[in-house]
């Protein structure tokens, strides 16, 4: 039996409300050791999934006004009976409360530890308990959304799906392997390419949609590129809404690499205003341009400044030429001044070209719509089934690598058994990702992300 835990459940600061959650076996006596309900004998009295006003008391005395909410095994978070108190959300009050809970017989609870024992308990997934962390730390409207999705099942529902049919397909193997007196028709080979097909299908399907679920979820990255003096501090200001990067008229002086977040649209986009990417003779500067070009590889995309001003140069057809396939928008910056540059040009090489002012703000809007289009979020499903993380995402590649390799064999004439091995180790994959067969090491890391209380 897992011993009794307690945690501060919010944040330690002055607020409104704050709850010390208690969950275990003897939950109800700890609680009912530190809290005089007004109107009834105990909390033991109470019941399950009622409230009681009171006071939580220590060895000195009161502590707080609280109200006591009591849930009772097997229909709670963790699935163990709980308390939580809600008192007054002071830290010192908090703080007092919980040690008040330990000195009753709670041990105190580790990071995620009620999630955790959820998972334990049958309560929810693994896959569930990851989208719990997601929900709490989801930094835009689509996040959340996506998070609660996945919270209700969604990527589990697909992946068992998966996993159902490749389960059919072993123990049709199986019984053909052990019962060959029996008769079990063999499966032709064409029926076996049918399954790991619709198979690889869903996760080739799951693992393309990681990068745009990424983005809603974490933000993209985004580099403002273009030679010196076309306008990327300012845009970058423009688009922060305050002076984060200075903005001077000679040329070549931000030089390392300015790093900001914003919100654009739904979207939280951390923006870093490089040094450009032209050529120097100058060492300092040379260390700016280096650190570009290399944040210029990692990142989600690229917005490209040119100044409509002037001609084009070698600089700005470099630039095109270096990020051309890269999801990237082209920002015809100036467009306030008379127009000289052959935009047409760019027009003609880049995915999406926007026609701005950074001084005035103008073109803001097509920049915003532009730039979804480009991370394809526009378009983003939050309702979709989607992986959340990297760890899901290893599994399914995994997984989808061992299909793969199940229809070579296939196709290679392979015996059952050769196929037979791919298919299970494929679903050894897909049951790490539910966290039906994880390891202790695996759900560990999971939970290490949570924080205490939850
Ligand atoms: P960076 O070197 O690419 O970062 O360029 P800056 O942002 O420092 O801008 C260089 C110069 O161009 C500054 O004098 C800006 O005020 C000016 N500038 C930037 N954007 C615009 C614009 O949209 N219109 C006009 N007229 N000037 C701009």
């Amino acid at each position: 039996m897992l011993s009794t835990i307690a945690a501060i459940s919010t944040p330690l600061a002055a607020s409104g409300l704050g709850v010390v959650r208690i969950a275990g076996e003897d939950a109800i006596a700890v609680g009912d050791a530190m809290f005089r309900p007004v109107g009834k004998e105990s909390l033991a009295e109470l019941g399950g999934y009622r409230c009681a006003y009171g006071r939580v008391y220590d060895g000195d005395g009161d502590i707080d006004e609280a109200v006591a909410t009591v849930f009772v095994s097997p229909h709670s978070y963790t699935g163990e009976d709980t308390v939580e108190f809600s008192c007054h959300g002071g830290p010192n009050v908090l703080r007092r409360v919980l040690r008040s809970a330990l000195s009753c017989g709670a041990k105190p609870a580790g990071p995620g530890e009620f999630t955790r024992r959820a998972f334990i308990n049958g309560k929810m997934t693994l896959t569930q308990a990851e989208a719990v962390m997601d929900i709490i730390s989801s930094r835009s409207e689509q996040a959340g959304k996506a998070a609660l999705n996945m919270k209700d099942g969604a990527l589990y529902k697909k992946i068992t799906a998966v996993a159902g049919e490749l389960t059919a397909l072993q123990s049709h193997f199986a019984a053909w392997a052990d019962f060959p007196e029996e008769d079990v028709p063999e499966l032709s080979p064409e029926q076996m390419r049918c399954v790991l097909s619709s198979s690889r299908s869903v996760l080739k399907k799951l693992i393309d949609g990681y990068d745009a679920g990424r983005i809603v979820r974490e933000g993209a990255a985004a580099v403002i590129a273009g030679k010196p003096n076309v306008g990327k501090s300012t845009l970058m200001n423009l688009l922060t809404g305050c002076e984060r990067s200075i903005v001077t008229e000679i040329a070549g002086t931000t030089r390392d690499i300015v790093e900001e977040s914003v919100l654009i649209g739904d979207i939280p986009v951390r923006l870093f205003d490089t040094a450009g990417l032209h050529e120097t003779q100058d060492p300092v500067e040379r260390i700016g341009v280096d650190m570009a070009s290399d944040a210029l590889e990692r990142c989600d995309v690229v917005l490209a400044v040119f100044d409509t001003s002037l001609e084009l140069d070698d600089n700005d057809r470099a630039l095109i030429e270096r990020i051309s396939g890269r999801p990237s928008v082209a920002v015809l910056n100036k467009s306030d001044l008379p127009p000289v540059a052959d935009v047409k040009y760019i027009e003609e090489r880049m995915p999406e070209c926007v026609r701005l002012s950074a001084t005035e703000g103008s073109g803001i809007d097509e920049f915003r719509a532009a730039l979804e289009r480009v991370l394809r979020v526009a378009d983003y499903d939050p309702t979709a089934p989607l992986m959340a993380n990297e760890r899901q995402l290893d599994c399914a590649r995994r997984g989808l690598a061992a299909v793969d390799d199940a229809l070579s064999a296939i196709a290679a004439g392979m015996t059952l058994d050769a196929v037979s091995v791919c298919v299970e180790s494929a679903l050894d994959a897909l049951c790490e990702l539910t966290g039906e067969k994880a390891s202790d090491a695996v759900i560990d890391q999971v939970f290490s992300r949570f924080c205490v209380g939850k």
